[in-house]
């Protein structure tokens, strides 16, 4: 058996496909390009001021729908044939990719920091999504894609990695709560 002693610690954050890969984003005609191109600039200089690795989790509505695809609410989405269990067969693969990249790190030791999910997004939203139940409301509640993660993490005991949210339209509230937890 092999013992170490003094194990390092990587620490890396889970992100939502869009932030290093804007071009999957919902794409509306008329709309400025620079939505739809390059990265969340300020989370790479995050990552990047405090050595913090990056894993990329698949982008559910680009994958299911491709671009340009219709504007949906979350209660959209939630009625669209098969939606749903696509965002659940992404959500059960890629939490097993994440229980294998922390079970098998021994040295340096695998620290994921947190998930980071979209602001808004029916899909990736870790506190708000859009919902027409009762007119235009911010509910507080998660995106189909991160509740079937969370529901997908817990089964391999990961119950305690925070959940945050990156804000295309505000995008330093993020690094200012993340300056404060790391
Ligand atoms: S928020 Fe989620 S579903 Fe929307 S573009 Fe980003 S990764 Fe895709």
């Amino acid at each position: 058996m092999v013992i170490f002693m003094n194990s390092l610690t990587s620490k890396v954050l889970v992100v939502s496909h869009c932030l290093l890969n804007k071009s999957v984003r919902w794409w509306q005609e008329g709309k400025p390009l620079e939505r739809n191109i390059g990265l969340a600039n300020n989370v790479i200089e995050y990552a990047l001021r405090h050595n913090i690795g990056l894993i990329q989790m698949p982008c559910p509505e680009f994958t299911f729908c491709g671009n340009p695809r219709p504007s949906r609410r979350k209660d959209e989405y939630e009625v669209l044939p098969g939606f749903k269990e696509h965002c659940e067969r992404l959500a059960r693969t890629f939490a097993k990719q994440i229980k294998m990249l922390v079970t098998m790190s021994k040295n340096p030791r695998i620290h994921i920091i947190a998930v980071i999910g979209v602001k808004r997004s029916p899909s990736c939203a870790v506190r708000t999504a859009i919902s027409m139940r009762n007119g235009l409301l911010y509910q507080n509640e998660k995106g189909i894609f991160i509740e079937f993660l969370e529901k997908e993490l817990n089964v391999y005991g990961q119950t305690t990695l925070p959940f945050l949210e990156f804000d295309f339209d505000n995008p330093g509230e993020l690094t200012e709560i993340l300056e404060k937890i790391v």
